[in-house]
C-alpha cells in the first residue's frame, strides 16, 4: 500500500515564523505568492505579555515598511513617536543631542512593543488567503535540488516549494544543515529589560546613557492613553557576571539600583511587570544564500542592541528580498534560481556588515572607563554636535534613510 502522505504546494516555505519571517510572509502573501510557514512554537502562546517584555526602536525606514504591508494602522495607536535622541556618557558634561526637526517633520522612528507586532503579524497572516501557517510544527528533513526543496515536517506532510527562507533567528537548523558557517563571540555582557512608570513625561527623547559595564538606554512608550509619555523601555546592559544577582534582587532592591543609573530627571520612578535579561553576542553568517536557500533577521546576522537595530536590518533584509524575488517572478524568472539570489546577497551584505562592526565598535569604544578612551568619546560626542552635515548624517542613519534603499522604503508599493 502506497504511504499515506500530503503534499502541500507552496511557492515559498519560509521556516521561522518569528517577527523578520512572519513579515516576510506577509510581503509575499500580498503580492499574491502562496507561502507555507513553519515554525515550531505556537504563535498564539508567543502573544502573550510573559512572552516577550521587549519593545523594539523602529526606524522610519522600517516603520514604512510595516507601512507598506498593511501593519501599521494596528500598531500606530500604542506605537510611541522618538522625536529626540540623546546621547551621553558617565558624569560627562559633553552629550549629542539629535532633534527630529533639525532633518524635518518625521520622527526618527516609533517604539513598538514586541507582543504588539506580533499580534499584528498574526492577525494579518490569519486572514490571508495565500499564506499557510504550520505552526507549531517542525520540518524533520530539508531536501534543496535543482529543480525545487522538498520538507518533510515531524507528522509526515511534506511541502514543496520553489525556494526555502531560514528564518529561525541565531540558532537557525535550516543553516546549519546547509553547512553555511557563522562568526560569532560572546560580549560577556546581558541586556535586562524592563518597563519604567515615571513621574514627568519623556516627551518622546530616547536615552542612551554610556556607563562603564554598557549602555543604559531608556526608551519612550507610549504607556496609558489617558496620560501618555510617562513610561519608558529600559534595556540596562550589565556584565553577565553580575547579572544573575541583579535579577534575583527583591523590587525595593532592584528599583535603588535602576535609580542609581537612571537618575532623576523624569521624577520618582516605579518597575511596572517582570524583567528579563538576554545574553549579547555578535554572529553572522559568512553566506546569506545557499542552493534555493535566503538567510533573513538572526538567522544571518545577530548584532549587540546597543543601537537598536537587530530587527530594523531584520526588516530590511525582508523587503529587499521581497523586492528581488518578485522583480524576478514578474519576468518569468526561477525566483530560486542562483542570480537572482546573489541579487539579495550583494544588496545585503555590505548593509549588514557596516551595522555589525558599528555596533561592536560603539559598544567596545564605549563599554569601559580608560582615561585616554574616555576623553576621546567626549571629543567625539561634542564634535558631532557642532558639525551639522556629520550630524545631519548621522540623524539620516537613524533614521535608517541612508544606502540603497528597497522600494518599500521609499514609500512605494512592492
Ligand atoms: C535586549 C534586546 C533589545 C533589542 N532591541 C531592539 C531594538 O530596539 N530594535 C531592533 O531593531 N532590534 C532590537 N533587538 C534585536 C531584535 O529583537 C532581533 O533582531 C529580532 O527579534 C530577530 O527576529 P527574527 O525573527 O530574525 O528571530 P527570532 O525572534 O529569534 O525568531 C525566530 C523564530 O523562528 C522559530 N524557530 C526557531 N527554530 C526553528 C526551527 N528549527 N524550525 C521552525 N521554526 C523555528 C522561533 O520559534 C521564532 O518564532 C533587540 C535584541 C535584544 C536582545
Amino acid at each position: 500500500m502506497a504511504p499515506d502522505v500530503e503534499f502541500i504546494d507552496a511557492e515559498i516555505l519560509i521556516i521561522g515564523g518569528g517577527m523578520v519571517g512572519a513579515t516576510l510572509a506577509v510581503a509575499f502573501g500580498q503580492a499574491g505568492i502562496d507561502v507555507a510557514v513553519v515554525d515550531t512554537a505556537d504563535p498564539e502562546a508567543n502573544l502573550d505579555a510573559g512572552f516577550d517584555g521587549r519593545a523594539s526602536a523602529i526606524a522610519l525606514a522600517t516603520q514604512r515598511v510595516l507601512a507598506g504591508l498593511g501593519l501599521w494602522a494596528a500598531l500606530e495607536p500604542d506605537a510611541a513617536p522618538i522625536l529626540d535622541i540623546r546621547v551621553s556618557e558617565g558624569d560627562s558634561l559633553f552629550f549629542l543631542h539629535y532633534d527630529h526637526r533639525e532633518t524635518g517633520d518625521d520622527a526618527f522612528g516609533y517604539m513598538v512593543e514586541n507582543r504588539n507586532l506580533r499580534k499584528a503579524l498574526f492577525h494579518r497572516l490569519k486572514d490571508m488567503q495565500t499564506v499557510r501557517m504550520f505552526a507549531p510544527a517542525s520540518v524533520a528533513t530539508l531536501d534543496r535540488q535543482g529543480h525545487g526543496v522538498s520538507a518533510t515536517l515531524a507528522d509526515g506532510r511534506t511541502i514543496r516549494a520553489r525556494l526555502v527562507v531560514a528564518a529561525e533567528g541565531r540558532n537557525s537548523k535550516t543553516r546549519e544543515d546547509a553547512g553555511i558557517r557563522i562568526t560569532n563571540w560572546s560580549y560577556e555582557q546581558s541586556g535586562i529589560v524592563c518597563t519604567v512608570a515615571h513621574e514627568k513625561c519623556h516627551d518622546f527623547v530616547a536615552n542612551e546613557h554610556f556607563l562603564p559595564a554598557g549602555p543604559f538606554a531608556i526608551l519612550p512608550l507610549m504607556g496609558d492613553k489617558e496620560r501618555p509619555g510617562h513610561c519608558s523601555s529600559i534595556v540596562w546592559t550589565e556584565r553577565s557576571e553580575l547579572v544573575p544577582a541583579i535579577m534575583a534582587l527583591d523590587e525595593a532592591a532592584f528599583l535603588e539600583e535602576l535609580e542609581h543609573r537612571f537618575g532623576d530627571f523624569l521624577g520618582a520612578l516605579d518597575v511596572v511587570g517582570p524583567r528579563w535579561s538576554y545574553p549579547l553576542s555578535l554572529q553572522y553568517a559568512e553566506e546569506t544564500i545557499g542552493l534555493r536557500l535566503a538567510l533573513v533577521g538572526d538567522a544571518a546576522h545577530g548584532m549587540h542592541p546597543i543601537a537598536g537595530q537587530g530587527l530594523n536590518m531584520g526588516l530590511r533584509d525582508v523587503a529587499a528580498l521581497a523586492e528581488v524575488v518578485l522583480d524576478a517572478r514578474r519576468l518569468g524568472l526561477d525566483i530560486g534560481d542562483g542570480a537572482v539570489l546573489e541579487r539579495y546577497q550583494r544588496w545585503r551584505r555590505f548593509d549588514n556588515t557596516l551595522m555589525l562592526a558599528m555596533t561592536d565598535g560603539l559598544n567596545k569604544l564605549f563599554s569601559n572607563n580608560v582615561r585616554p578612551l574616555r576623553l576621546a568619546r567626549d571629543l567625539g560626542l561634542a564634535a558631532v554636535n557642532q558639525l551639522p552635515p556629520l550630524k545631519k548624517f548621522f540623524m539620516r542613519h537613524a533614521m535608517g534613510l541612508v544606502g540603497n534603499l528597497p522600494r518599500l522604503m521609499r514609500d512605494q508599493p512592492l
